[in-house]
């Protein structure tokens, strides 16, 4: 009928109140959340192909979910690891630094700063117990900072491939006089 106006859910013609939303005419009973099914209220709603959810379910279906937390995020989306993060929760496993936007290290799906990284995975230096980031040397069974694998005499690191062992302590070639 010319100028009547009908709901589009129901294709009843509506008398009395009127929901006009997303381009549409609703009874006021029939504008509801398409997952939960409750009328939705003030004007606080998401779509999805033209029918109104109510904000949380529209977060609990649409949204991406939090990698920590499971959350949906509203905000800025963090991607890293193949995951979504909020911004707030993508931080160091160890020391809750945020790492968005920052340097940071990966291990079994886990972020880490690259302090805590290293303390936590790094080789461990046999002389001063401290994490080698560069190059390790293998020597005696045991790992190394090149600056740490010195000669028991001298005191000096031993670069040469040739070495003593004396007492399981290096002596360089120099001054063992091999
Ligand atoms: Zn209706
Ligand atoms: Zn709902
Ligand atoms: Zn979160
Ligand atoms: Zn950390
Ligand atoms: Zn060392
Ligand atoms: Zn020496």
């Amino acid at each position: 009928m010319p100028g009547e106006t009908t709901c589009v859910k129901c294709d009843q013609p509506i008398k009395g109140r009127i929901i006009a939303a997303l381009g549409k005419y609703w009874h006021p009973e029939h504008f509801i959340c398409q997952s939960c099914n409750l009328p939705i209220t003030g004007d606080k709603f998401n779509q999805k192909d033209g029918l109104p959810y109510c904000e949380e379910d529209y977060a609990k279906l649409y949204l991406k979910k939090c990698g920590a937390c499971g959350n949906p995020i509203k905000e800025k989306v963090i991607m890293a690891l193949g995951k979504e993060w909020h911004e707030e929760h993508f931080v160091c496993t160890i020391c809750g630094k945020k790492l968005a936007g920052m340097n940071f290290f990966e291990k079994d799906g886990a972020p880490y700063c690259q302090n805590d990284y290293n303390n936590k995975f790094a080789p461990k230096c046999n002389n001063c117990r401290k994490p080698i980031i560069d190059i390790a040397i293998l020597a005696l069974g045991e790992k190394w900072h090149q600056d740490c694998f010195k000669c028991s005499k001298c005191d000096k690191p031993i670069m040469d491939p040739t070495f003593e062992v004396v007492d399981e302590k290096p002596i360089c070639a120099t001054c063992s006089g091999i």
